[in-house]
């Protein structure tokens, strides 16, 4: 069977590869096509287009954009956005604009709590080419000796509920949508289960969500466990929603998940998925115009 991955994050975000690197692992790996989706950036899509070209591997052009609703960290992934529109990028340095003001009340909350001398400044000299996100924040600590780990990072100071998180801006899921879809895109809820919502709330964000636009939910994810991809795809059905799939690869960020076949090889995503979703692009696409 032919496998893909529509969920990986490079060096431009809080991946530890960059995508030259992730196309190379996808081809040893056997893949047929890989999605790049760092969060809130499509700064390394054409490097890995232009690694890929001439290999057979299948790059989808993607991105995780990062919302806020019902309190909750919401993500969108969008592919084949028309990345090279000026405006896109434009609004995509507004949503940046918010993340940076979020990292800088964080680190100096950070500085509060730890003594340690974190910066947005620091930061970004460590991780020159990355959207710097709150896993930026976890490997700083870690590599100057304040936590052992990252999970204790995140459980000390960077989880949601944790002392030093502060939540970014009010880019709603509807927000991200439109911005997809008015840019050619297709947007899909990413990992509906890990947002710790009620299946009341779930069903009424997907309905919210489907009337803006929605055109897919990703029901093959690496931490799903037990009957969790059989309830998203039952939700699927009901939403008239898409089915994707991915891994989250993080590269050495979340050494756990292997790219491709997540966590001890459970999971493997098959290339039917993506002909479904270039389907609703074609449709998507030719409504628009
Ligand atoms: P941000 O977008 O800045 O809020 O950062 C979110 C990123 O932090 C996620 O995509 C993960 O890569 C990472 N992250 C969030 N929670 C955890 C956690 N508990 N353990 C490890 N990484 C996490
Ligand atoms: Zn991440
Ligand atoms: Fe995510
Ligand atoms: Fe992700």
């Amino acid at each position: 069977m032919k496998t893909i991955d529509l969920h990986v994050h490079s060096t431009y975000s809080d991946g530890s590869l960059t995508p030259e690197e992730l196309v190379s692992l996808a081809l040893t790996s056997g893949l047929s096509a890989l999605a790049l989706t760092d969060h809130d950036t499509t700064e390394g899509v054409d490097q890995a287009v232009d690694a890929a070209a001439g290999t057979g591997l299948e790059v989808i052009p993607g991105i995780e954009f990062s919302t806020r609703f019902l309190h909750r960290d919401i993500h969108i992934l969008g592919y084949w956005i028309d990345h090279h529109s000026a405006s896109f990028q434009r609004r995509l340095n507004e949503f940046l604009d918010a993340r940076t003001v979020r990292n800088r009340q964080m680190c100096e909350r950070i500085r509060q709590y730890t003594n340690a001398p974190i910066s947005l400044a620091r930061l970004e000299r460590c991780f020159p080419d990355a959207v710097i996100t709150r896993a930026h924040m976890a490997a700083w600590l870690m590599d100057n000796g304040f936590v052992e780990t990252r999970s204790i990072a995140f459980d000390k100071y960077l989880g949601e509920h944790a002392p030093c998180f502060v939540p970014k801006s009010d880019v709603t899921p509807q927000d991200a949508i439109r911005l997809i879809l008015e840019n050619g895109g297709v947007p899909v809820l990413a990992h509906p289960l890990l947002y710790a919502l009620s299946k009341k709330q779930l069903r009424a964000l997907l309905g919210d969500l489907k009337e803006c636009g929605l055109l897919g939910i990703e029901a093959v994810y690496v931490q799903n466990r037990g009957s969790d991809e059989a309830f998203v795809r039952s939700l699927a059905e009901e939403y008239g929603l898409l089915i994707t799939g991915g891994s989250d690869f993080h590269g050495e960020n979340k050494p756990d998940i292997a790219l491709g076949t997540g966590i001890k090889s459970g999971l493997s995503i098959p290339y039917t998925l993506l002909t479904e979703l270039k389907k609703a692009r074609r449709i998507n696409n030719s409504r628009e115009s």
